[in-house]
């Protein structure tokens, strides 16, 4: 299905990119794993990947990081030749009620989450628009959509990728580069894996299907998004979340 196309993909050495990233060499493309942390799990990724038959490398970079992400940019084109699918999937949590709130904590995510897509989307679409093609994909959330008690932060980072997708999409959509965006819903990774059983059975009680998410079930829609299948579809944002949130 993404036989000969290039892809990079943000914060992918673990978790729903690193599912993505797996989904999309699967189907054939060549991935770039970008990380913030782990180099050995980056690794651990790529060589997943290449036994899978596709090109693949690892690339550092901070996605807020306006140099650094021109620069892993820069290296992808050069070593790939093209890129034709972003994934803006890198995200951090850091969870306070309102009140007890820090700044930092509230810059953190909107700087990770937020001015990390806008960053990331920039800086790939010149490349798109010499190749009149390309697919971007932003991971959201679905509390960017209902809104959730103690992420103010992420909730307004989330909530403003939804928005940036609908721009983007309408700015981009003569150059046949389609922009969409995935909303999560409660998906079992090293993400929720912090929260208390308390907080998992809460959740549980929301989910119609009554089950957690799984990070294939996620990367199986970007998987879609990206296709050939998908050639009508820009600015919308896809509820991947059992039913939560209708
Ligand atoms: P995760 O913590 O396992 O993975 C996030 C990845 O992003 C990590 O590899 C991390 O190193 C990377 N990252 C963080 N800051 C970065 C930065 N500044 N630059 C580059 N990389 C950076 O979490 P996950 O659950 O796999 O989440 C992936 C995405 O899905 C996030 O955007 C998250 O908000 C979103 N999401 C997750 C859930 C869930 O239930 N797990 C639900 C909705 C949305």
């Amino acid at each position: 299905m993404l036989k000969g196309k290039n892809a990079l993909v943000t914060g992918a050495s673990r978790g729903i990119g690193r599912a993505i990233a797996i989904e999309l060499a699967k189907q054939g493309a060549n991935v770039a794993v970008n990380y913030a942390g782990s180099e050995a799990k980056a690794q651990a990724v790529v060589e997943e990947l290449e036994a899978l038959g596709v090109k693949a490398m690892k690339l550092q970079a901070d996605v807020a990081d306006e140099e650094s992400v021109k620069a892993m940019v820069k290296e992808v084109v050069t070593q790939f030749g093209s890129l034709d699918i972003l994934v803006n999937n890198a995200g951090i949590t850091r969870d306070n009620l309102l009140m007890r709130m820090k700044e930092a904590e509230f810059d953190q995510v909107i700087n990770t989450n937020l001015k990390g897509v806008f960053v990331c989307t920039k800086a790939v679409t010149r490349q798109m628009m010499k190749q009149r093609a390309g697919r971007i994909v932003n991971v959201a959330s679905i509390v960017g959509v209902s809104g959730n008690p103690g992420q103010a932060n992420y909730v307004a980072a989330k909530a403003g990728v939804i928005g940036l997708t609908k721009t983007t999409a309408k700015e981009l959509a003569s150059r046949n580069i389609l922009v969409n965006a995935i909303a999560p819903g409660f998906i079992s990774t090293d993400m929720t894996d912090e929260l208390t059983d308390e907080q998992k059975e809460a959740m549980l009680a929301m989910i119609p299907l009554g089950k957690l998410g799984k990070p294939e079930d996620v990367a199986k829609v970007v998987r879609f998004l990206t296709s050939e299948d998908a050639n009508y579809i820009t600015g919308q944002t896809i509820h991947i979340d059992g039913g939560m949130v209708m």
